[in-house]
């Protein structure tokens, strides 16, 4: 391996942590530690600049107020588009995709501008919020096995030509738009409308971003018997909606 220790940082978990997204930081962190790296985890705060030599950046879901302000602070500071630019990975979940973006619809109904370091842009979706569970196909290039997650979503996304969907359901909404696609990701940053937390219920992304990070094909492997346990249940109770 090139590197043995990974820096992950959460960004603004004060203003964007719904659905206990935080799990993403605690399995990313697990998964590392299993491969026996070192991991330097800095929370972010949104009162305090993020730092821009960060191997992974992880960012969770929000309201809509916390979503505008989140916004507006990552817009001025500036730096988590200087660490992609230094070629970081950047996972991104539900309101925290929405601000990749180019644009999305903020709490006072007008459009605010993101940090458009994925190529879509979000609406306010007309008619119900997405909400349930998902099951989706994760897209073949990436090798990971079928997507489970939770979705809670009145927002809907679309994607521009540089933006690959991250999956397609089988189960749920995803990005909202009727086409059957779920999150978007270029090559170093992703953006889903899962919960669960995704990485508790989708250990192998953890492992996927590792991996870019780190610019290494595999992993030792680990032991997976709980995480697939939690997996089987999840599957079939999106293969039964209620
Ligand atoms: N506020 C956004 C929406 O409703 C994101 C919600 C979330 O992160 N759960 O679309």
């Amino acid at each position: 391996m090139s590197q043995n220790s990974l820096r992950v940082v959460w960004v603004y978990p004060d203003l964007l942590s719904t659905y206990g997204d935080q799990g993403n930081v605690l399995v990313l962190e697990r998964r590392a530690h299993q491969r026996r790296l070192d991991v330097q985890r800095l929370d972010v705060r949104s009162d305090q600049q993020i730092p821009t030599s960060g191997d992974i950046y992880l960012i969770g879901g929000g309201e809509d107020r916390p979503q505008r302000l989140a916004a507006e602070r990552l817009r001025r500071d500036g730096g988590l588009n200087r660490a992609v630019a230094n070629g970081a990975i950047v996972f991104s979940v539900c309101a925290g995709y929405q601000i990749l973006g180019h644009e999305f619809i903020n709490d006072l109904g007008q459009r605010e501008q993101g940090l458009g370091l994925l190529d879509v842009i979000s609406t306010r979706g007309e008619g119900e919020r997405c909400v349930g569970d998902v099951l989706a196909d994760i897209d073949p290039q990436l090798g990971l096995p079928p997507l489970t997650g939770f979705e809670n979503h009145q927002g809907v996304t679309h994607l521009g030509p540089t933006a690959r969907p991250f999956a397609r359901v089988r189960f749920g909404k995803g990005n909202g738009t009727g086409d059957g696609t779920e999150g978007a990701f270029n090559e170093t940053v992703f953006g889903t409308y899962m919960h669960g937390p995704v990485m508790a219920r989708n250990p192998h992304i953890a492992d996927l971003l590792i991996k870019l990070a780190l610019d290494v094909n595999a992993l030792p492997p680990v032991d997976d018997r709980w995480y697939e346990a939690l997996r089987d249940e999840r599957i079939a109770a999106a293969s039964q909606p209620a």
